[in-house]
Order: C-alpha cells, then structure tokens, then sequence
C-alpha cells in the first residue's frame, strides 16, 4: 500500500516531533488536538525546530519551508478519512487512546495502520477495542523525536505481518533505526529505563542525595547524557507515573510501584519542562 497521507493525532511534544520528520521525508502531514490552541502550539513547535535546523545547516531552507507547507491541522478525527496510516500520540491514558482508536476506526479506511506511541500500554488492548486489530501497532518514538535514531515497533499477538512491514519500512524512510519489542507493559525501552528513572526519585525522596548529585552520579559516573531527574522532567512526569502505573498493575509486582514523591509533583501539576517546573525550575 503506498502511504502518500500521514495522521498525527497529539500535537504535543512527542506528536510535533513526529509530524516534523513525516513532513520532511515527504509525506503530507494531518496534525490533529482538540482545540485550535492547541494544534497551533504544535505548528509553532515544529517551525522553531526547522528554523534551528536550518541555523545548524542540517536542513536546507526551501527543505524546511516545504515540509513546514506539507502539514494541516485539524480538530475532527473525521479529517483522518483521507490517511493511509495514523499515528496517535496523546496523553499515556488507555481509556483517551481506546476512544480515540474506536473513532478512527470508523473514520479511517478499513486499509489504514493505525500507530499508537504509548510508552507502556499494551497493545493488544487497544488493537481489541477496534474492528481492526490486525492493522493496530506499537511505534514508539523517543524525545525528541527529529534527534533521536531509535523507533522500537511493537506488533500485538493479532498484529498482521504485513503492517509490521509496512510499519518498519515507514520508520526507516523517516530516518529512523527501528527495533523490534514484543507487546508487555513497557516494552524494552520503558521497562528498563523507567524503573531507574523512579528509583532516582526514591533516592531524592529518601534524602540520599540532592536531585544534583543524584544527576551528576549518573551523567559523571554512568555516561548518561542526562541525569535521571532532568530526563524526567522532559518526559514529562505525568507521562513517567503514567508509565510506572501501568508496568505496576501489568506484572502487579511491587518492585514497580511508583515513588509518592513522583506523584506528589504530579498532583502538584508540577510535570517538567512542559508546565515550568518538575525536579528543575525553567522559568
Ligand atoms: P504531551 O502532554 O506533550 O502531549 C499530549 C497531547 O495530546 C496534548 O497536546 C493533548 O492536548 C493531546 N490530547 C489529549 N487528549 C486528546 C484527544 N482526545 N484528542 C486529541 N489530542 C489529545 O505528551 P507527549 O510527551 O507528547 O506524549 C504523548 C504520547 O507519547 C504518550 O503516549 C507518551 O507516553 C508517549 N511518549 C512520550 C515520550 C516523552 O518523552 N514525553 C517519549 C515516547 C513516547
């Protein structure tokens, strides 16, 4: 099946990163949220991206200018009728997914794969909920999304191989190294860098050391790129209880309960980067 539409629906950080490099590798580009706002945070998002790319000259001007073009917005998931395959990027909560998975199921053309970037949910679950589960797929991109290499894909028991085909060779004509995951909460990615993410935040709550030395041990002494508190808060730490909930009630094994201080920020609405303050301020 050849793929000239291409469905974002989230306009968030994950989903403005993955309607950038859809647009760039030439796909015309749907980018779908629930309010107007919301999608033109998105759009803004995406052109302050090409513009530093092209002040870096890894993208060309007119390259950046077209692919900017290349992207509508939307605010009905009936505009997604016209997409070949659809990649859903909104907030890590089954129950949104599940809707909006049954919507596009109704809307789309019984041809088109429908994505989901969860970071944890199995996807089985949301693939059962469709009349389509053959067609329903894990593509999980990592943050952010036009710098990061990896894509893992993550077909469910009932994932055709033909869209896990099809899935794989959209991740490398986006640019992309794709890895393969079987469907368990948290995938590979998740289930090994979350539970160090929440263990670094038991070590602040517990006073072993300042959110400082804790990211300094691990950028000094592991070679992480970023501690792990600072990469917590540009995940976003609702995404982060998100993730540990769903690995805890998935093994309903207490090695993966979440830490009440991660909660704590989260009631607080403090979530990272994306509200101004998490571990770190950014005002
Ligand atoms: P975000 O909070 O930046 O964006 C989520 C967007 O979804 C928001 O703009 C919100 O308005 C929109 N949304 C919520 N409900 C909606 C609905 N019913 N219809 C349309 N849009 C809706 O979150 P994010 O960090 O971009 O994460 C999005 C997804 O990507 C999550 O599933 C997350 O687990 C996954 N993910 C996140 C990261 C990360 O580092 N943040 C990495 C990989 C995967």
């Amino acid at each position: 099946m050849e793929i000239k539409t291409f469905g974002v629906v989230g306009a968030g950080q994950m989903g403005s990163g993955i309607a950038q490099v859809a647009a760039l590798s030439g796909y015309d580009v749907i980018l779908g949220d629930i309010s107007y706002e919301l999608v033109q945070k998105g759009l803004e998002n995406i052109r302050n991206m090409l513009d530093k790319a092209v002040e870096k000259e890894k993208t060309a001007q007119d390259t950046a200018d077209e692919a900017f073009l290349r992207i509508r917005t939307s605010v009905d998931l009936k505009d997604f009728a016209e997409t070949e395959f659809v990649v859903e990027a909104v907030t890590e909560n089954e129950l949104t997914k599940v809707l909006i998975f049954q919507d596009l199921d109704s809307f789309c053309p019984s041809e088109t794969i429908l994505a989901t970037n969860t970071s944890s949910i199995p996807i089985g679950k949301i693939g059962s909920k469709t009349r389509r589960p053959d067609k329903v797929i894990g593509m999980h991109f990592m943050n952010p999304v036009p710098l990061m290499k990896l894509v893992e894909v993550i077909r469910s028991l009932a994932t055709s191989h033909e869209t896990f085909q099809t899935t794989w060779n959209i991740s490398e004509k986006l640019g992309k190294i794709p890895a393969e995951a079987h469907d368990y909460p948290g995938f590979i990615s998740n289930r090994l860098l979350m539970p160090m993410v929440n263990e670094a935040v038991f070590a602040l709550y517990e006073g072993v050391g300042t959110r400082e030395s804790i990211d300094e041990v691990m950028k000094l002494g592991m070679n992480h790129p970023m501690g792990p508190l600072e990469l917590a808060d540009l995940i976003g730490l609702d995404t982060c209880l998100a993730i540990m909930e769903t690995l805890f009630n998935g093994f309903k094994d207490s090695k993966y309960r979440p830490c009440p201080l991660l909660r704590k920020y989260v009631e607080a609405g403090w979530l990272g980067r994306k509200t101004g303050r998490g571990f770190y301020d950014y005002d």
